[in-house]
């Protein structure tokens, strides 16, 4: 098949990217690098040994965009292009509408005009919302969202299943992750955070490789195992081999496929932590500090759905999650920039 990438220089677009390829599948990027680099694309040609069409192209600029349907002949689309910071949303909730929506609808657009039928969209475990028992299981409700982000999130699931009711033959499988975190084996990959980051591994790769100076634990006041919060950690290679799969399961089946594509078990900040301290070899400083706003205790996947349907299951544990993290962050202390 030929797959038209969007946001394929980003963190999970990039590894998706490499499987896709290795696959035997050809690919087309289209991405405006607003939160990635050019040098993530040439990564993922050195590592497959296979080069692609890349377009550094903004999907709000339709027309721009519409060249790409012209030149490639599509068969479908996994949509990776995104703003993806929950903070940043409550603080710039028009900007995350604007773009996430924008350029969904302009994708939208120009498949229905080149008669591209299948999509792949990447959701989110946010969309469950703040009430919904754990584990998550596919025949919840959507919830209430916790911020814009999460909102964007459930409006584009509900612009697809209109898709899906309007178009005869389209499909559109939605595929909710959980914290993706770990690299590509070969360090060549993996997650680029501009600035400080927000997130847990990014911050903890940071503090092993010196560039900060303790981790901040995010309260240990919750009712978990250890009064610290609990995630599904998912190493980002299966997630983008859950991609692979569902494309050539569900692609030519019309309708709306909707799949959790987590490990199915959380472990908490300082279990994270832990198994850091390990890959490095060290322990890694670590400080209790109060919770971060609108964070949720627990939460994980039930991951049966997937593994019935698709046949896939995530392999990699948190030890192998941590040591390609460890890998990559050695590499490339400064992510893509210094290169
Ligand atoms: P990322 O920021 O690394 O990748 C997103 C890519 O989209 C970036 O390369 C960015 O430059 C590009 N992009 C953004 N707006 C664009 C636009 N208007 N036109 C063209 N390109 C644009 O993020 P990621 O972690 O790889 O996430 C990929 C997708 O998965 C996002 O939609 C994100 O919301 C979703 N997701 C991520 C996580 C996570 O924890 N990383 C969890 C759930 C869902
Ligand atoms: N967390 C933390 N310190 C940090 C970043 C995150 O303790 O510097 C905690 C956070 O409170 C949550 C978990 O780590 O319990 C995962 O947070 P992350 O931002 O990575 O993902 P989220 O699930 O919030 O999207």
């Amino acid at each position: 098949m030929k797959i038209l990438v969007t946001g394929g220089a980003g963190f999970i677009g990039s590894h998706t990217c490499v499987e896709l390829l290795e696959a035997g599948h050809d690919i087309v990027v289209v991405d405006n690098l607003v939160n990635s680099s050019r040098k993530a694309i040439e990564a993922v040609q050195g590592i497959t040994g296979r080069k692609f069409p890349f377009y550094e192209y903004d999907l709000l600029d339709k027309a721009a965009c519409k060249e790409i349907f012209e030149q490639n002949t599509i068969d479908a689309v996994i949509h990776f292009a995104g703003l993806k910071a929950v903070g940043e949303s409550v603080e710039k909730p028009l900007l995350y509408y604007r773009n996430n929506l924008g350029s969904t609808l302009n994708l939208l657009e120009l498949m229905r005009d080149y008669s591209v039928n299948s999509i792949v969209f990447s959701s989110s475990a946010t969309v469950y919302g703040a009430e919904a028992s754990i584990p998550y299981v596919e025949s919840m409700p959507r919830g209430k969202a916790t911020s814009p982000y999460g909102a964007s999130k459930q409006m584009i699931e509900q612009m697809l299943e209109d898709q899906v009711v309007a178009e005869a033959g389209f499909s559109a499988v939605l595929l909710r992750y959980f914290n993706p975190i770990g690299a590509h084996e070969s360090g060549e990959i993996g997650e680029d955070p501009n600035g400080i980051p927000n997130n847990l591994l990014p911050y903890v790769a940071q503090v092993a490789s010196g560039k900060l100076e303790q981790i901040g634990v995010f309260g240990n006041d919750y009712p978990t195992r250890d009064g610290t919060g609990v995630r599904d950690y998912i190493h980002v290679t299966d997630l983008a081999r859950g991609h692979v799969v569902a494309l050539e399961k569900k692609a030519a089946q019309p309708g709306v496929h909707l799949y959790n594509l987590g490990a199915g078990r959380g472990y908490s900040v300082l279990e994270v932590v832990d198994a850091f301290s390990t890959a490095v070899g060290r322990k890694l400083p670590y400080k209790i500090m109060p919770r971060r706003a609108g964070d949720l205790p627990e939460y994980y996947a039930d991951p049966v759905k997937a593994k019935n349907e698709l046949g896939w299951q995530s392999e990699y544990d948190i030890g192998r999650m941590c040591a390609d993290t460890w890998r990559w962050q050695q590499k490339h202390p400064n992510g893509f920039e210094e290169e």
